[in-house]
């Protein structure tokens, strides 16, 4: 076979890849008929297809490249190590000195007395750990049968058997006998969706409430652990009302209850913050990170976890681990991109330029016909379209029609948005400039004009 490389046809490409490669969360069928979009370089917030398009990715790729594409620091930092140590495990008594440092700098950065790291490869991983480690913190205290762990529905947690359990994402929970025992979902505070009659602040207070009932019902000696993302990412960039999460605490609190924040994407400075629980004011007692801790150029992830969680855990042997757990290459890049966060003052730039421009800008397309409200929260935003801005009503068509044309607008227009149903999310770079802000927000708004028209001529309003 001839070498597969960038400069192959894009039909040879997507042909081959149709045959061979199986895609996460695609239709196989659909992408065998279309096409993948096949990307072949990045700087900065730009993305370059095999057909030569620029586009601005407003999503940072899966919202972990943090700090841009093309940072050679990180490829030195990688082939640096891979030189020096390319791998050892951290089981069994070893360690090196990438996982050394990444632990200690993520207990500088973490708030409050999270100063112990389990690393995993991945999200999903660090989810799966913490099942099992917050059920075997109870077993160690002698209340074994403190084991369920509440999370909410439209959460997303990863896609392990573990983690698929504690999203409650349904098409997710359809397939593959899920969820796992002993994990509860209650409601989400999503109050554009569900919100009814009531004022966001009432709505927020009355979905955090939902925790205690499921206390209540459950049996609060049965209950380990409440697990959710600071704000909802895949479920639709769901900002909660800000009378939701200072409830949420007060029951964790009352009811000794482990909190876990959930920051694979609200972690490394997205929110405005190192961590989406210091902008929602929480103290977790493990957090799960992945994502923005390397901005995505090697995959890993882990838990940061608290003195007492982990001085239980540590009292015995904890029969987990992952061959990846603090790889040394994995942990170097990471390293090198906690350097560039901090000393280019990245979430500065969140907090004083990025996030305010992109919220001025973001919440204007609340005037856009399609448009109902606009969300955001640091560099993460939704907007959720709707036929009727007054009732907050839904589109006749199945949910997720409008979303999907908005999409392909987008990608015509060279931006790169997501739709969650008929929700439009962003989550770009946090070094976007000002400038390639308005980019995004002209694009955005231009796709918006060419969805109401298509939308319109479908009759789909
Ligand atoms: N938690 C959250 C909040 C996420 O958004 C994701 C991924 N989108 C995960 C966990 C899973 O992470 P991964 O895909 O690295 O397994």
């Amino acid at each position: 076979m001839d070498a597969i490389t960038n400069h192959m046809p894009t039909a040879e490409l997507q042909a081959l890849d149709a045959a061979h490669h199986m895609h996460p969360f695609t239709a196989q069928k659909d992408l065998a008929e279309k096409g993948a979009r096949i990307i072949t370089r990045a700087n900065g917030v730009w993305l370059t297809d095999s057909e030569g398009n620029e586009m601005l990715d407003g999503m940072a790729g899966l919202w972990c490249v943090n700090i841009g594409y093309g940072r050679s620091e990180l490829a030195d930092a990688a082939a640096r190590q891979m030189r020096e140590l390319p791998y050892y495990n951290t089981f069994f008594q070893t360690s090196h000195v990438p996982a050394i440092a990444l632990s200690a700098k993520l207990a500088e950065l973490a708030p409050g007395d999270l100063n112990h790291v389990f690393f995993a490869g991945s999200g999903s991983e660090a989810n799966d750990t913490n099942i099992r480690m917050v059920r075997h913190y109870w077993a160690m205290k002698g209340k074994p049968e403190k084991s369920i762990i509440i999370s909410r529905k439209n959460a997303y947690h990863g896609s392990t058997m573990g983690a698929a359990s504690l999203g409650g994402m349904v098409p997710m929970h359809e397939q593959g006998g899920l969820p796992i025992p002993d994990i509860h979902h209650i409601p989400q505070p999503n109050w554009w969706a569900e919100g009814g009659d009531i004022s966001p602040e009432d709505f927020g207070f009355a979905r955090a409430k939902e925790l205690e009932k499921a206390i209540h019902e459950l049996g609060e000696e049965r209950v380990a652990a409440f697990i959710a993302e600071p704000v909802q990412g895949a479920g639709g960039v769901i900002v909660p009302p800000e009378t939701y999460w200072p409830e949420i605490q007060r029951i964790c609190d009352q009811y000794s209850i482990l909190l876990i924040a959930d920051e694979v994407i609200c972690g490394f400075g997205r929110t405005g913050n190192w961590f989406g629980s210091q902008t929602m004011n929480i103290r977790p007692h493990i957090m799960t990170i992945a994502k923005g801790l390397s901005s995505g150029y090697a995959p890993i992830g882990g838990s940061i976890v608290c003195d007492e969680v982990a001085n239980v855990i540590g009292q015995g042997e904890f029969n987990h681990g992952y061959t990846y757990s603090g790889h040394p290459v994995a942990a170097s890049v990471a390293l090198e991109n906690l350097r560039i966060l901090e000393e280019e003052n990245v979430i500065g730039h969140v907090r004083d330029v990025a996030g305010p421009h992109l919220k001025e800008k973001w919440e204007a397309l609340a005037d856009h016909p399609l448009v109902g409200e606009a969300k955001i929260c640091g560099m993460m935003a939704s907007i959720a379209l709707t036929p009727d801005k007054a009732t907050r009503a839904a589109f006749a068509a199945d949910a997720g029609t409008v979303g999907f044309i908005c999409r392909e607008r987008c990608f015509a227009n060279n931006v790169v948005m997501r739709h969650v149903g008929d929700r439009m999310i962003i989550s770009p770079p946090l070094v976007i400039s000002t400038d390639e802000i308005d980019q995004l927000v002209e694009r955005a708004r231009r796709s918006l004009d060419e969805c109401l028209e298509e939308v319109t001529q479908k009759g789909l309003l």
